[in-house]
């Protein structure tokens, strides 16, 4: 797998750096990243969200709104286009 996140989380972290010079002990990470088990080996894999809404009726007749978040891991690298590792 290519390495964009550990390259963009660096050159964030140094423009955090250069925006604040006065700063210390600077940490982050980049969104759109989660964890995968596969083949029992759990792996980092880049992850987009899709949300969505929808009415439900409950037991008792009444409808009631439900969000929900799924996240989804993505077969490609959102920054360079590279297939991810399977
Ligand atoms: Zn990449």
């Amino acid at each position: 797998m290519c390495d964009c996140r550990k390259v963009l989380e660096e050159k964030l972290l140094a423009k955090v750096q250069e925006m604040r010079p006065d700063a210390i002990n600077i940490t982050g990470s980049l969104a759109g990243y989660g964890f995968i088990i596969k083949n029992n080996k759990m792996t980092s894999r880049p992850t987009t969200t899709f949300d969505v809404e929808y009415t439900h009726k409950l037991k008792n007749g009444k409808e009631k709104l439900k969000k929900e978040k799924v996240s989804i891991a993505l077969s490609h690298c959102p920054h360079c286009g590279e297939k991810v590792a399977d």
